[in-house]
């Protein structure tokens, strides 16, 4: 599946706000945000009003880049989101935070999700003891992902420890950061998710 591989950084700056692309260094001073809060390009110092439909628009591209999606898979998301019962908006975040490379990254198994993506793709996760290297691949509640037991002596996961130790894992989910390993304990709910999204711009946007 395709990716962006450009300058994450410069998301950020469009968006106007982090959105926590690059892992140890989003927590540091030299965050881009910090040394350049404005949006990347010759125009980048006037920021004009939005309208609705920029509104709209730049909340799907935050939650496209948040996630590490394009836009031909984050509007199947909206599809599945949208044929599922319940609010469209929430189940739509909710099937991105199940994604194995997200579930990774919440973790703390992956200081970013670009990290957790590569990880996974390397053949290091296995859910319920099977190796799974597919980064959009849906866990469900009771499933354990760890890293499988021939590479948790790595020095890499050392280091991804280093920097994830201090941060919280979301309710949803049980960690075990010893055993490299996690447990889903139930769906994640809206408050569980704790970015400043506006998912129903987003419905409005593709119910157009
Ligand atoms: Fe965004 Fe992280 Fe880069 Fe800061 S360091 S601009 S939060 S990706």
């Amino acid at each position: 599946m395709a990716r962006y591989t450009g300058p994450v950084c410069r998301l950020c700056r469009r968006e106007g706000e982090k959105l926590f692309l690059k892992g140890e260094r989003c927590s540091k001073q030299n965050c881009a945000i910090n040394k350049r809060p404005t949006a990347p390009g010759q125009h980048g110092t006037s920021r004009k009003k939005l309208s609705e439909f920029g509104q709209q628009t730049r909340e799907k591209q935050k939650t496209k880049r948040i996630y590490g999606l394009m836009e031909k898979q984050f509007h199947q998301y909206f599809e599945v989101a949208r044929s599922t019962p319940g609010v469209t908006g929430e189940n739509l975040l909710r099937l991105l935070e199940m994604r194995l490379d997200n579930t990774v990254y919440r973790l703390g198994l992956g200081r970013s999700r670009t990290e957790a993506r590569q990880i996974v793709r390397h053949n290091l996760i296995t859910v319920n003891g099977k190796k799974v290297n597919i980064p959009s691949y849906q866990i469900k509640v009771g499933d354990v992902i760890q890293v499988r037991d021939k590479s948790k002596t790595l020095q890499r996961f050392k280091d991804v420890l280093d920097v994830t130790a201090s941060r919280s894992i979301p309710e949803w989910l049980s960690g075990d950061a010893e055993n490299l390993r996690g447990t889903v304990v139930m769906k994640p709910l809206r408050e569980h998710i704790t970015y400043d999204l506006r998912e129903t711009l987003i419905v409005e946007l593709y119910s157009k």
